[in-house]
């Protein structure tokens, strides 16, 4: 499940990964990628629409665009929506003090529904309930049989009637509970290849009849497009509380799982993985959005990243005591430089600065971040790393490769030579500190 929505979202992640800084340009194509990976996944083309314009809106912020990490913050961004998209937070089985509790299974037949009542049942066994498995699909002739099967292997009775209607089958199944001592009961009903009147309102009246703790649809994952008919009817006409996404473990595409959280307004609370009864999985929204991006904890060590911001850049200026300043180092010096606001922005926030700043006439040339910033960018990783090795030849091509003239590279040449200067001067400070202190 999810395999190719998964390596179309890593793909994507991976390209915007290569690119460094990102442009409006580059995150509209992933948007694209990913608005064409969801849909190819089956997912609602309105839901697709919706997560899509979030996303956007949210990576498109200059916070996102020219932080350091441009991508890594778009892939959190990605993540917290599809977490947001997939409810949150896990959400939890809610039971009473009423005994027996009731749960009721609603969907289309075929959907997983009786798997899904013994699965429950199995889940609950093991958490020291005693439930009860109520056979109310007396249409289907097999139902009833199936589940008294599938309740033997796992120990739990089935109460099938005595040919009555499924309303009363449900009602007796409740008094069956009471008699022997069984606090919950789950209630499976009868299920229609298509949605039909007939159908829901025989569901409606076994809601009436039972007052159930708990109506759960059960959706197979593979539901496409349709999902929305399917659950705003069942949403409407039984006022379900929660939605146990069946056949996951399948090779289809999923699109109903992720569609129907945002359709219906209604929590995800079960995942069923396989036809065996221990596959039901309480559902967590971000264990669930890792997965379908091919994640395995990327986010904590983004998030410890960003708690690192201050040892990174204590570790930055040790180095450059130590090797001396790099053009790597102007250009990091540069874009936090920009981030603040620019020159205009940090100066303006310095005492005397915004005055400083009015006597030239509020003008400050910024445009020159630009110009250094492309010639760093045209040199080679070596030039970068020993800016003493560039001569008249690699000046000449470094101005070539960034639009900029021999002149340019001189200045930048010399501002890199003054900072490199400044920091060989407090190299021997702290040097001549330590040999004071009787460190070496
Ligand atoms: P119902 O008509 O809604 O009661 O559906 P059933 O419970 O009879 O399930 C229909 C078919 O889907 C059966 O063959 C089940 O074994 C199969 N099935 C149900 N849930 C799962 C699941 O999570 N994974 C897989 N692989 N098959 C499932």
């Amino acid at each position: 499940m999810f395999n190719s929505l998964s390596d179309r979202l890593t793909d994507t992640f991976d390209r915007l990964r290569g690119k460094g800084k990102l442009t409006e340009a580059d995150i509209t194509s992933a948007m694209r990628d990913i608005r064409m990976a969801l849909l190819e996944a089956d997912v609602n083309f309105k839901v697709v629409k919706d997560f899509v314009a979030r996303t956007k809106e949210r990576c498109m912020t200059a916070e996102v665009m020219e932080s350091l990490s441009p991508a890594q913050n778009v892939v959190k961004i990605v993540l917290d929506e599809l977490i947001e998209l997939l409810g949150s937070t896990e959400s939890k089985l809610v039971l009473s003090n009423r005994i027996p509790n009731v749960i009721m299974l609603v969907g289309l037949q075929g959907s997983g529904k009786t798997t899904a009542a013994v699965k429950l049942a199995y889940l609950l066994k093991k958490q020291g309930k005693s439930p009860l498995l109520a056979a109310c699909d007396v249409y289907r002739p097999a139902a009833a049989d199936q589940l008294a099967t599938l309740g033997g292997e796992i120990g739990v009775p089935v109460f099938r009637g005595d040919g009555q209607n499924p309303v009363e089958i449900a009602r007796a199944s409740i008094r069956e509970a009471v008699d022997h001592m069984r606090d919950v009961v789950i209630v499976d009903t009868a299920g229609r290849l298509q949605i039909d009147e007939q159908m829901m309102q025989e569901a409606v009246d076994i809601k009436k009849a039972v007052k159930p703790d708990q109506v759960l649809m059960v959706v197979d994952a593979m539901t496409g497009q349709d999902i929305v008919n399917v659950v705003s009817t069942f949403a409407e006409r039984t006022d379900f509380d929660g939605v146990i996404i069946s056949k996951l473990d399948g090779d289809a595409r999923g699109g109903g799982a992720l569609s129907v959280r945002e359709v219906t307004g209604k929590p995800i609370k079960f995942v069923s993985m396989g036809e065996k009864p221990d596959s039901l999985e309480v559902f967590n929204p971000e264990r669930m959005a890792k997965r379908i991006l091919g994640m395995g904890d990327v986010i904590g060590i983004i998030e410890k990243a960003q708690e690192m911001a201050d040892v990174e850049q204590l570790e930055a200026a040790e180095r450059m005591l130590r090797e001396g300043f790099t053009m790597n180092d102007m250009l990091d010096q540069m874009r936090a430089v920009k981030k603040m606001g620019g020159m205009k922005g940090i100066l303006g926030m310095l005492p005397g600065g915004q005055k400083a700043l009015n006597q030239m006439g509020g003008n400050l040339d910024e445009s020159i971040f630009e110009r250094n910033e492309a010639m760093i960018m045209s040199m080679t990783k070596e030039e970068r790393e020993k800016p003493s090795i560039i001569n008249g030849q690699r000046r000449a091509r470094i101005a070539r490769g960034s639009g900029t003239t021999p002149a340019d590279v001189n200045n930048l040449m010399k501002q890199w030579g003054e900072m490199n200067k400044m920091m060989g001067k407090m190299r021997s400070m702290t040097q001549q500190a330590q040999a004071g202190s009787g460190k070496k």
